[in-house]
């Protein structure tokens, strides 16, 4: 009988989220992975639905205005949200829900729902981050930089984040992020009702 648990995943570009959140989900069937709206266009390879909810500006302003999302950002030019209806059923059913979101939005969920756990990932050094993002081979130079330098402006506001999780290897990762997950779980204030049971023995 584990609570459910909102869980925000933040981090630079390159630094494994997406890896360290699919290890999570194999090490336990009660992680799932919010999919979030989004009006930019697909990359190659990317899918309706799995990778995001592909919608126009037009579009996206309509779940904006019927309180669709959670919380929603506009960065680097486009809309990013984190649809509602999931995160509330799946956390009802005792699921842990990753957001996987940038700072800005990150911190709004915080703000929204406090009992929320921020976690931020980081790589073992910046010339490390530099080598992954090189290595993916998915962006041009411009968007390289463009990324290296918005993750230092996101390393300026980590202490607001609850835990860091260190991403050297993708295995010990998830394991730290999984220990994070199970304390989270055993916090006294998120497990009233069974407590109660024992007081009124
Ligand atoms: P990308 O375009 O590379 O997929 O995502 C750009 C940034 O938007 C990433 O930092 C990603 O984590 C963030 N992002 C994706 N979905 C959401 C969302 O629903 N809300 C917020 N605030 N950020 C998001």
């Amino acid at each position: 009988m584990k609570p459910g648990l909102l869980i925000v995943l933040s981090g630079p570009a390159g630094v494994g989220k997406g890896s360290i959140v699919r290890r999570m989900m194999e090490l336990s069937d009660r992680v799932v992975l919010s999919v979030s709206a989004t009006s930019r266009p697909p990359r190659p390879g990317e899918k309706e639905g799995v990778n995001y909810f592909f919608r126009s500006r037009e579009q996206f302003e309509e779940m904006i205005n019927n309180d669709e999302l959670i919380e929603w950002v506009e960065y680097c030019g486009n809309f990013y949200g984190t649809p509602r209806k999931f995160v509330v059923d799946e956390i009802k059913k005792g699921n842990i829900v990753i957001l996987e979101i940038e700072v800005k939005g990150a911190l709004n969920v915080k703000r929204l729902f406090p009992d929320s756990v921020l976690c931020f990932i980081l790589p073992p050094d910046f010339e490390e981050l530099e080598k992954r993002l090189r290595g993916r081979a998915t962006e041009d130079e411009d968007t390289i930089i463009k990324r290296l330098n918005r993750a230092k402006e996101e390393f300026q506001v980590i202490d607001k984040y609850d835990y860091i999780i260190l991403n050297d290897t993708i295995d010990s990762a998830a394991k730290r992020f999984m220990s994070i997950v199970e304390s989270e779980q055993m916090r006294t204030h998120r497990n009233k009702e069974f407590i109660d049971k024992f007081k009124n023995v």
